[in-house]
């Protein structure tokens, strides 16, 4: 178990100077407690207080980190079971499993098909994390070979080799370069495993299906000899068995604190379906609780686009909404003739609408408001998105330089902020839109008739 925050506060210096960004040592010593705050931010802190918090101060998860750079995957660190009470952080690594009996050429069709896959949803482009290799073949220079094909094609995409055969682990890490997952360690190769990791610099997987207790004696094995960044995969496949023991350990981890399962986790979800679409469904069901990677055996961009997109949803802060800059966007080639519409700053709304101008083909203005990222509606009734709002977003982004009508469209849903409008900004004629993004490009004809 963890320290309590009052028995984190008698370990502090307790001046209340205020330096760790809270107003007293007291506080900081709650979230401390909350795992909400870092012990490094309070720099007065003695060796001696370090050291006895230390076990305190750790994540409860640990934090593993696949690759470098751009295309750097972390995963791990979580401190909620359940996202709506704040926010998961390091979204879950969707990776895709090769194996090296494939041959080369459809090894490397396969990874450029998937690690070339892109899609932008409310202007973050998705894409899948990496690679996985597996030693399928026994051989241990066709594994080789096969993770080099895989580079080829990865994009500098990290990688997770897959053996459980020590000298085959070597090479294929040497092949893979740093910060690779080697998967797996297992009760009976484990020290061998770990000399290769250790050696290598790369993370460790610990496969063991006889239950919970033997996964976490092994991970203490594995961290007692000197791996820190172990992931766990407790050899469940099935959905209902995946879920519960995927569950028990992220509720042990978080709630009691137990440290020999604070990893993230590894889920095959092709390896308990009967075809790709169950695959998916696994998949998707890891994505939310509680994976760390995720390892598909198939590739199609539709399913990819769904897993993403649920993913994407998923760790995005539900205290945050996805917002787009205020500002007056372009949309085509406008000139001083062109419509001018206005809507709020959350991000689905502004893509929705500039998509839909944009399909229209009528080059318009889209004046965006600080409305704390909320869609029209929300924002209107939280006061946010009002005729004061525009009014100001109007001046703060100078539309009368822009246009030289005067008119703008609000959206339909908030035609009630009309007539406040009209005496906010005098002199322009408020037209109100439709109700619905799908209506904007018939309005828009209108405008050019
Ligand atoms: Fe207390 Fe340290 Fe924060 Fe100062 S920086 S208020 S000593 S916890």
């Amino acid at each position: 178990m963890g320290m309590s925050g009052l028995q984190i506060y008698k370990l502090l210096p307790k001046t209340n100077c205020k330096d760790c960004g809270f107003p007293t040592c007291l506080a900081f010593a709650m979230k401390l407690a909350a795992k909400q705050a870092d012990l490094a931010a309070c720099p007065h802190v003695s060796e001696e207080s370090k050291t006895a918090l230390a076990a305190s101060a750790a994540p409860p998860m640990r934090l593993v980190t696949l690759g470098s750079g751009d295309t750097e995957v972390k995963v791990g660190n979580e401190t909620e079971m359940f996202r709506h009470n704040k926010t998961f952080y390091n979204p879950v690594g969707v990776f895709l499993r090769v194996q090296d009996t494939q041959s080369t050429a459809e090894i490397e069709a396969a990874v450029a098909e998937a690690m070339g896959y892109q899609v932008e949803r409310v202007g973050i482009t998705l894409s899948l994390s990496g690679v996985a290799v597996e030693n399928a073949s026994g051989d241990k220079e066709a594994f080789v070979a096969a993770i080099k094909a895989a580079q080829a094609k990865a994009n500098g995409k990290p990688f997770i080799i897959m053996t459980e055969d020590p000298a085959a682990a070597q090479a294929g890490l040497e092949a893979a370069g740093e910060k690779t997952l080697l998967y797996a360690a297992t009760k009976d190769n484990w020290e061998e495993m770990v000399a290769v990791a250790k050696a290598a610099g790369a993370s460790l997987a610990v496969y063991e299906p006889e239950g919970l207790t033997p996964l976490a004696n092994l991970a203490e094995n594995v961290k007692g000899a000197g791996i820190e960044d172990i992931v766990l995969d407790p050899g469940t496949r099935s959905m209902p068995n995946s879920l519960a023991l995927f569950t028990q350990i992220r509720r042990l981890a978080l709630t009691k604190n137990f440290r020999p399962l604070g990893y993230p986790t590894i889920a095959f979800p092709g390896e308990g379906a009967e075809s790709p679409e169950e695959e998916a469904i696994i998949a998707g069901q890891h994505i939310a609780k509680y994976g760390g990677f995720v390892v598909l055996d198939h590739f199609d961009p539709a399913v990819a686009y769904i897993l993403l997109t649920l993913r994407l949803n998923i760790y995005t802060d539900p205290q945050k909404p996805i917002q787009v800059s205020p500002g007056m966007y372009e949309i085509g080639d406008p000139g001083p003739d062109s419509p001018l519409l206005v809507t709020t700053n959350f991000s689905l709304t502004y893509f929705s609408v500039a998509g839909e101008v944009d399909g229209s083909g009528v080059s318009s203005w889209l004046l965006i408001t600080d409305s704390e990222g909320m869609s029209v509606l929300t924002a209107w009734a939280a006061g946010n998105f009002d005729a004061e709002t525009v009014a100001k977003g109007a001046k703060a982004f100078d539309v009368e330089s822009k246009v030289s009508h005067r008119k703008i469209i609000i959206p339909g849903y908030v035609a009630v902020i009309s007539g406040e409008l009209e005496e906010e900004m005098p002199g322009w004629e408020i037209l109100v839109g439709p109700r619905e993004a799908v209506d904007i490009p018939s309005y828009l004809k209108l405008w050019q008739n």
